[in-house]
């Protein structure tokens, strides 16, 4: 059946996520998976007493629990953002928070400013809304000062979107002047910021983490924050605060989208956050991821060292790692591939045209046991050699 003629413009044209479509060869149980952004079950929690949660049956509100937007203002406050609850929104996964922002400010008309490479599923998100995606060029500091003057200049941007701590999927973390610049930038335009944030709790080295929207004085702001990497994704539990003039729209489209976020996902979230067992929780992933990410740097240096480039990323869950010699990034993933290794290609990461748009492989630590990881690495080492030839 042809339904093409019901289709909005924008949903016609909504490519299929080169992500989610390789992530089903992962269910295949001899596939050796770099590729998803799927934190560790191993060290997931047990879920808080479920007997407690009995007042979740009913519908709630639409802003999301008050204890949880509670928890927020005070996990907020902690990194330097002062709000109260009535700028705080909780959504089904920061995803949503993109998608509500998305809704409220971008048309077919609009212009949203990205890093180079970004986040596949944001760009998802603003192309539905019919927007127009523009990456600026990046470097291993985060996203360049003149290029990002230079583009509001010429693109007149309804926004800038940032992932600035330990970007998927470039791992890049910024240093504070490159954050203070930043703000300084977008408070003389009044250009508004999309601050996401969701690897800041998975921190293995001692970074500045100084959230760019405490930094900003004059220009609007939202930063979006989430609980799926570091307890449990699947409950999909986010949050947006806002700035004052943001909250009443951003509530508004919560509203029409789903009413509000499951409930008991949000009691599981405070009973488990406000618990002695989180701050010791983080600790240990902290420590087990860390122990993972050494490990991946060691195996790409020993197996790959003369035919990639990397940095070491100081949190998140991602490498990305360079092909020396022009090599294609899809080449290698399709070769992995029939040799049971899954990883990700850069092309869908870069949303505007560019001359290394598929020169990097997106290798994620957190999922993989050790050896799986060193199999997989000796193995993509084969693949990577077979293809200088
Ligand atoms: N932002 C970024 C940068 C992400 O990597 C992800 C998940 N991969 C999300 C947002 C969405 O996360 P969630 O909806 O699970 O909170």
């Amino acid at each position: 059946m042809d339904i093409s003629h019901l289709l909005t413009d924008s949903s016609r044209n909504m490519e299929a996520s080169l992500v989610r479509e390789l992530l089903h060869y992962s269910q295949q149980p001899e596939m050796l998976s770099l590729a998803g952004g799927l934190p560790d079950e191993n060290l997931m929690p047990n879920y808080p007493d479920l007997s407690m949660m009995l007042d979740s049956q009913q519908y709630g509100a639409s802003e999301g629990e008050t204890e949880l937007r509670e928890l927020v203002v005070s996990l907020a406050r902690d990194i330097g953002i002062h709000t109260t609850k009535n700028n705080v929104l909780i959504t089904s996964g920061s995803q949503q928070g993109l998608d509500i922002a998305s809704r409220l400010i971008l048309d077919g008309n609009s212009t949203i400013l990205t890093e180079q490479p970004t986040y596949l599923a944001a760009c998802q998100v603003f192309n539905l809304q019919g927007a127009n995606v523009q990456g600026v060029e990046s470097d291993k500091h985060g996203m360049s000062i003149p290029a990002l003057r230079d583009a509001i200049e010429r693109s007149k941007p309804k926004a800038v979107y940032l992932i600035p701590n330990f970007q998927n999927p470039a791992g890049h973390c910024y240093g504070l002047k490159r954050r203070q610049e930043i703000a300084a930038l977008l408070d003389e335009k009044n250009i508004l910021l999309i601050e996401d944030d969701p690897y800041r709790d998975l921190c293995y080295e001692n970074v500045d983490l100084t959230p760019i929207t405490s930094l900003m004085r004059s220009a609007p702001w939202l930063y979006l924050g989430s609980f799926s990497k570091i307890l449990w994704p699947g409950l999909r539990v986010g949050y947006v605060v806002s700035c004052d003039a943001f909250s009443p729209y951003l509530v508004k489209v919560k509203q029409a989208i789903d009413l509000h976020s499951n409930r008991l996902s949000q009691h599981l979230i405070t009973s488990f956050v406000r618990s002695d067992a989180y701050p010791a929780h983080l600790k240990n992933l902290q420590q087990e991821y860390k122990v993972k990410r050494d490990a991946m740097a060691k195996e790409l240096k020993e197996r790959l060292g003369d035919v990639v480039e990397f940095t070491i990323p100081s949190g998140g869950m991602f490498f990305w790692v360079k092909l020396k010699n022009g090599l294609s990034a899809i080449k290698v993933m399709e070769s992995a591939l029939e040799k049971n290794v899954l990883v990700l290609p850069s092309v869908p990461f870069y949303p505007t045209r560019h001359p290394e748009s598929d020169a990097y492989l997106r290798l994620s630590f957190a999922r993989v046991s050790i050896s799986e990881m060193s199999r997989a690495i000796s193995i993509l080492s084969i693949v990577i050699r077979d293809q200088r030839e």
